[in-house]
């Protein structure tokens, strides 16, 4: 039985960090590494909170290492680059990799971490920063059912949905799948709101109805509403969501299914990066429709009468 008392974490940024503070008010002891040295002495419960030196250091104090970076590899590198996990932590270890990642890197790394006879599970999360802090992520998992028997409990410690979707890399692939509707739908409400008040109707009213229709989506339901008060904070940037949108392409590119509508919206995100904006919330998409068509879609001053 492997500990689940003292467990690793990589990663302490917008997701990681909060998901770190849920496992420590929870009981756990953490043994943690990130680049950005300052993060860790954030954490709350301190007197559970071990800052490893180096991966080293950390691997050799747990049989658990989770994993929240930003992307294939920075994964890559902490697992198999020089000094990586793979050279310190025992046989029977286990990584649990909550990164949005590449599928086909996931399997590339389960292959080597497995000579090592190391376990590795891909557990990307939908939920944003909301979710994390909250703890209520959605996990889509890929690895052994017997690593995710194990695993429950610690990931329900951060999040209220937890679904075994497969073999390794499975996970990966159903995130990735839902980064690109929620993209292709982000940019259609884009393109319709900007015709609407374009044509002179409220922002409010045609959010209300649509909410009601067939043209309903998380886009309208999430980020119209950040859309009506131009708040372009993040949230979850136009970068990340781009890096997920190049995630659904290569993956279309290797499995040769034509992604038409995916590569339109990467075009999009492109352009708002190449515009200096790819900090801003994804939201901000939107923007690059607004300024060709000359109008804003925000919320209307109400004129009150006496
Ligand atoms: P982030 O950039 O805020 O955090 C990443 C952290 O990893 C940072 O603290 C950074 O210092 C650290 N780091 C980077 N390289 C490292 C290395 N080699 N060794 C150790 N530490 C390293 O990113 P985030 O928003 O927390 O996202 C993490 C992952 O979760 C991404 O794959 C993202 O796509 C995914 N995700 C994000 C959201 C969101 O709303 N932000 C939602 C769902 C999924």
């Amino acid at each position: 039985m492997r500990n689940e008392n003292t467990i690793g974490f990589i990663g302490l940024g917008v997701m990681g960090f909060p998901m770190a503070c849920n496992l420590l008010k929870a009981g756990k002891k953490l043994v943690v590494f990130d680049i950005n040295i300052e993060q860790a002495a954030k954490l709350p419960c301190q007197e559970n909170v071990m800052v490893a030196s180096s991966k080293e250091d950390l691997a050799k104090q747990v049989d658990i290492v989770l994993l929240m970076l930003p992307n294939s590899p920075h994964v890559k590198e902490t697992v198999l680059g020089k000094g990586g996990l793979v050279e310190f932590l025992a046989p029977g270890c286990l990584i649990i990799d909550m990164s949005s990642i590449s599928s086909t890197v996931t399997k590339e790394i389960a292959k080597e971490l497995d000579k090592k006879q190391i376990d590795l599970m891909d557990a990307p999360v939908s939920g944003g920063q909301t979710g994390a802090v909250n703890g209520s992520l959605t996990f889509m998992v890929g690895g052994e059912k017997e690593n995710f028997d194990e695993a429950l409990v610690l990931l329900q410690i951060m999040g209220e949905k937890i679904i075994h979707c497969g073999e390794v890399g499975s996970g990966q692939t159903v995130k990735i799948v839902n980064q690109l509707m929620s993209a292709v739908n982000l940019v259609s409400m884009s393109e319709g709101f900007t015709l609407g008040v374009k044509g002179g109707v409220d922002p409010e009213i045609m959010h209300d109805v649509i909410l009601n229709g067939s043209g309903r989506c998380w886009a309208l339901e999430d980020r119209m509403p950040v859309i009506l008060e131009r708040n372009f904070e993040p949230g979850f940037t136009v970068d990340l969501h781009a890096k997920d949108i190049t995630l659904a392409l290569e993956v279309g590119k290797e499995l040769q299914v034509p992604l038409y509508a995916t590569s339109l919206v990467h075009e999009l995100f492109k352009t708002l990066q190449a515009k200096g904006e790819g900090r801003k919330d994804n939201a901000a998409i939107i923007t690059l429709y607004e300024e060709l068509a000359n109008i804003e879609v925000a919320k209307r001053k109400k004129v009150t009468t006496k």
